[in-house]
């Protein structure tokens, strides 16, 4: 491993020579040809149906499929890559509008066996290999799925009713504009030009951004929360009166395949563990010279280190702390490198922040960065490395099993994090350099797992409220309370936070997503302190777990890799991971 790295745009060859050649054209006309095969087969679904035939049926789905995947995943990184090509953009438009109609021209296969009485499906499963938890899977809904004649009344009424409500959200917030003096000036601003002031050096102009922010979103409260009151009743119609999933939650829990018990255990050890977070809270308030952190200062930039991290040297140590847990974790890592997957330039035009892009299973995933030599920018680098790597673990599935479950998605990226993070605190002299790394994971931490999941314990109070009758002025109180227990006295919060909740699109566009967030990050976090106390017994468990990828329940996974995540005490173990980084954090900070 002394290869020489250099920074560079990636090579999408391995996909596609070009954009407009014999090969693209070629997919494009396969594509067509085997949908056309696959519409044929129809006549074959039936009880009758052999397990031969149905695998057949499934292998001819996932070869449309990987041809769908590799003509949309080139315009997708094409565009990328550069998103003022006009050519980029127009075949993303294409592809996207092709892969749309290619899942309605199969979508009868989905229907037909997810409609199948269990005295067939059950036997039927048994012996489909690799497909059996993915054919499992897609019948979870089926206690909870009406008549035909009442789902189609559903989705054609839902067309011009949440949906519509829903996108009426999007078109009244996405026409807001703010107005903020910005160095003596009043600029116009989106709402993403607006929060990259939050993380302004100058107090008084995080301050002014949020506060324009929650008066543009005050202003309409009460229409704005009017609809979610409308959205919500709709949801608890649905979901409970007409599909009766216990709860409003359950029926997202049942989507993740997750028993409600494990999330009402992973949001109750979130509201006890409020403390290490206000400690964070009270040190970075010291360190930005405040007497106490007000609500407007939590993302305020902190970072003292301004020694660059040279690109080679940074991917050699990222390289390094995979290989120091596994050679074979370095080795896939080094694939993304060696065939030329990776674009870590900054260019204009090129698509901002990090992504790892799995194409299907036979192709090394495609890694983007935005490279400039931050200690933030290394950490970056071991994430989405650590997805690639996730992704060629289990690169022996099929492309319907191969990508993990939502809850355990962030598993091999975090935990690269992780150890890349540990071993650069224990070699890294320089103190504002370990201070940065870690402040970082804090920072992190709060924005994925403690906020999130305030935002589900809300979701789940507004939810009842909404029920009870409660106004929007009540809810926004409701709201009010959930931030003040969050930051205690750690953090002032002004009164237009209230309005916060009518500004977070998730909690109107897919209720009780949140908390995935929750549950990937600290999950990961409680699997660190678990390798810390095991050190060498744990690696095969936990290799073992990233190589299954989708292919199994995500609790039939954790059960194997020897995790009880209905435990209390196995969640704790991953604020203890971050307790103890604010411990390090108060000593040298
Ligand atoms: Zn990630």
């Amino acid at each position: 491993m002394t290869n020489t790295y250099t920074q560079k745009a990636w090579s999408l060859n391995s996909l596609y020579p070009s954009p407009d050649g014999a090969e693209i054209k070629a997919a494009f006309k396969d594509l067509e040809t085997q949908t056309a095969e696959f519409e044929k087969k129809r006549p074959l679904l039936t009880e009758k149906i052999s397990r031969a035939e149905l695998i057949s049926i499934i292998e001819a789905l996932e070869s449309i499929y990987r041809i769908g995947h590799r003509v949309a995943s080139y315009a997708e990184l094409w565009f990328s890559a550069n998103t003022q090509n006009q050519d980029a953009l127009g075949m993303v438009m294409r592809t996207e509008q092709l892969v749309s109609e290619l899942s309605n021209r199969t979508l009868f296969f989905s229907l037909w066996w997810k409609d199948l009485p269990d005295e067939f499906a059950q036997p039927l499963m048994e012996g489909t290999g690799d497909f059996h938890y993915w054919l499992e899977e897609m019948r979870h809904f089926k206690p909870h799925t009406l008549t035909e004649p009442e789902e189609k009344i559903i989705n054609t009424k839902n067309v011009t009713g949440v949906n519509a409500l829903g996108t009426l959200y999007d078109s009244i917030t996405n026409r807001y504009v703010y107005k903020v003096e910005v160095e003596g000036e009043v600029k116009e601003l989106t709402r993403g030009e607006l929060m990259s002031l939050v993380r302004s050096t100058d107090p008084d102009l995080r301050a002014r951004a949020y506060q324009e922010l929650y008066r543009v979103y005050g202003d309409d409260a009460s229409i704005l929360g009017q609809m979610y009151q409308t959205i919500v009743r709709d949801w608890r119609n649905e979901e409970v009166t007409l599909r009766k999933y216990q709860t409003p939650i359950s029926a997202r829990n049942l989507a993740n395949d997750l028993p409600d018990e494990v999330i009402e255990t992973l949001l109750e050890t979130c509201r006890q563990n409020t403390g290490v977070f206000e400690r964070f809270f009270k040190l970075k308030a010291k360190l930005i010279g405040m007497e106490k952190l007000r609500r407007y200062d939590i993302y305020a930039p902190v970072a003292k280190a301004d020694k660059p991290y040279e690109y080679p040297r940074a991917a050699a140590k990222v390289l390094e702390s995979f290989s120091n847990f596994d050679p074979r974790f370095a080795q896939l890592a080094e694939r993304v490198f060696a065939e030329d997957h990776l674009d870590s330039e900054v260019r204009k035009g090129k698509r901002g922040g990090a992504f790892c892009a799995t194409v299907n299973p036979d192709i090394t995933p495609w890694v983007l960065l935005n490279y400039q030599g931050k200690a933030d920018d290394v950490a970056t680098m071991a994430h989405e490395l650590g997805h690639a790597i996730h992704s060629m673990l289990a690169e022996h599935h099929s492309l319907f099993t191969q990508h993990a479950n939502l809850p355990l998605a962030e598993t091999a990226s975090t935990f690269g994090e992780m150890m890349l993070v540990d071993q650069m605190l224990a070699e890294e002299t320089d103190e504002a350099v370990r201070r940065d790394l870690l402040f970082r994971q804090v920072d992190d931490a709060y924005a994925t797992i403690q906020r999130q999941a305030f935002f589900a314990l809300f979701e789940k109070q507004a939810h009842q409220m909404v029920i009870d009758g409660a106004s929007v002025d009540e809810i926004s109180e409701a709201y009010m309370e959930n931030l003040k227990t969050q930051f205690g006295d750690a953090v002032e919060v002004a009164e237009e936070f209230k309005y916060e909740w009518v500004s977070i699109p998730h909690i109107y566009q897919v209720p009780f997503y949140v908390y995935a967030y929750t549950f990937g990050q600290l999950l990961v976090l409680a699997l660190y302190k678990r390798f810390k106390a095991e050190g060498e017994s744990f690696k095969p468990k936990y290799i073992r777990l990233l190589s299954a990828g989708g292919s199994e329940a995500p609790m039939k996974l954790l059960d194997e890799a020897g995790v009880d995540v209905r435990k209390a005490a196995f969640w704790q173990g991953g604020f203890d991971v971050l307790s103890e980084m604010v411990d390090k954090l108060e000593k040298i900070a």
